[in-house]
């Protein structure tokens, strides 16, 4: 049976949507009897779903990603002006928006000179994962192979960086996965694992007790979330991050930051790194890159990094055998070019810092106001409230309660997140990554209806 004709008719398209959309991250179970929530339109930080029903964004774009908010002329413009002139090119040859977007993001990134262009955070992690990996075989005689990952730490969907998940149910049940991915121990303070000495500082020699165990001849390369989004918005303790570079230096370690939810201005700062003073080798980006406007990712690096796959232009395994076919599409970095121009121009980093230390305000007070809520975090507008069943044993809220809660703003009219059936027990912090465009009205709606849902929890 036909449903809808064109994008136009809105009529079928919910019944369109049921009967042939497989939606990630979810189980369809319920839309046997309940309609799937399908989206029309997108107007800053305003959504309206088939229903014609009208929603704020806490989460831009259900993952972090619309940093500059809904319906930019602008990008689409500069979008479609450029897919006419040309489209695509990709191998071994470049393009102008790849050539021009290159520039202005190393630009903001002292220290990386190299952009190397794909389509999704995870292709741009495992890019990192097979340098590294060439790196060992041609230059540390096949040594230096290995790459750490932590726990609670997520870095893509693949096989490979799934292999790096720190999140045990997003891995599970798609094993076996290749060897020389090792797990160091997260970093949040809250759920303390040492309880003597600064704890930054203890948890950062938790990594070099891992390297000493697997032998640091064996290492190549550790990734880490510069603040980690989905298992559970953890900002890094104070002392942390100077210690795993100075590990990172002490056993050449290459330092890979995956930015790709940081990155473009989500910490108020254009990548989470750089508000901790790290040197990173690596930087990987993606979802607030272009906001979402075309697909676009990349893997910047040094050059050091790249010099290291240069060699006598005969040897046809010196280079880097690598292509993402579609990071050859202009509509990318075209789009990337306008969404930092809009950062730029508007001011966003510093609505960003404004609008963070707004929110993280009045979650601290929906704190004193809930018993619910354990702890509260965040860096610019990416913050997070762990909520739990006893503030006392820190015991985690059922899953169930906190999707409640999620549900509850959404009737609301506000979406918010919550760690996604990530993490065994501990499924239990709220998550809010509002567009950097919000406005103080936009942050107090948000958390006002957060405040109703909980009453009604105690209630
Ligand atoms: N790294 C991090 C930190 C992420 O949050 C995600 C996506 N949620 C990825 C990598 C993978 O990105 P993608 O879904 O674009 O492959």
């Amino acid at each position: 049976m036909q449903h809808t004709e064109t994008l136009n008719d809105l009529s079928g398209v919910v019944a369109a949507d049921r009967a042939h959309v497989w939606h990630h991250l979810s189980q369809h179970k319920p839309y046997e009897t309940a309609d799937p929530r399908v989206f029309v339109e997108g107007r800053g930080m305003r959504l309206w779903d088939a229903k014609g029903t009208e929603y704020l964004d806490a989460v831009s774009g259900g993952v972090w990603t619309v940093n500059v908010g809904y319906g930019r002329e602008s990008i689409a413009n500069a979008v479609r002006d450029q897919l006419i002139r040309l489209n695509y090119y990709a191998g071994a040859a470049g393009t102008v928006p790849g050539a021009v977007f290159a520039e202005k993001l190393i630009a903001k990134m002292p220290g990386l000179s190299r952009v190397y262009y794909s389509n999704s955070g995870s292709e741009a992690n495992e890019k990192v994962y097979k340098m590294v990996r060439q790196i060992a075989a041609r230059h540390h005689g096949g040594r230096k192979w290995k790459i750490l990952y932590r726990e609670r730490d997520y870095h893509g969907t693949t096989i490979g960086t799934l292999a790096t998940s720190g999140q045990d149910q997003r891995a599970m049940q798609y094993g076996p996965y290749p060897d020389g991915f090792v797990r160091v121990p997260h970093c949040l303070e809250y759920r303390k694992q040492w309880h003597v000495g600064n704890y930054g500082e203890r948890a950062a020699d938790a990594i070099e007790e891992v390297i000493l165990r697997e032998g640091p001849d064996s290492i190549g390369a550790i990734v880490l979330e510069p603040v980690t989004a989905g298992g559970g918005v953890i900002t890094p303790p104070e002392g942390y991050w100077p210690r795993v570079q100075e590990i990172c230096r002490k056993y050449d370690i290459l330092l890979h930051i995956d930015e790709v939810v940081c990155g473009l201005g989500r910490t108020g700062t254009w990548f989470g790194y750089q508000n901790y003073g790290i040197e990173p080798d690596f930087v990987t980006m993606a979802k607030g890159l272009a906001s979402g406007y075309a697909a676009i990712s990349c893997t910047a690096t040094t050059e050091r990094v790249f010099e290291m796959f240069k060699d006598a232009p005969e040897d046809s395994m010196s280079y880097f055998r690598d292509i993402s076919t579609f990071g050859g599409c202009t509509a990318g970095p075209v789009a990337a070019i306008e969404n930092m121009r809009i950062i730029e121009d508007e001011g966003l980093l510093a609505n960003t810092v404004a609008m963070g230390e707004r929110l993280m305000a009045n979650l601290q007070a929906l704190m004193e106001r809930h018993a619910v809520i354990g702890d509260v975090r965040g860096k610019g507008l990416f913050c997070g409230a762990e909520l739990v069943a006893d503030r006392a044993t820190k015991e985690p809220l059922d899953e169930r309660m906190v999707q409640a809660i999620v549900a509850d703003c959404m009737a609301q009219g506000v979406i918010i997140g919550a760690t996604n059936r990530s993490l065994p027990g501990l499924n239990n912090t709220l998550c809010l990554s509002p567009a950097l465009i919000a406005t103080p009205d936009d942050i107090d709606r948000i958390t006002d209806a957060m405040d109703r849902a909980l009453a009604k929890l105690a209630g």
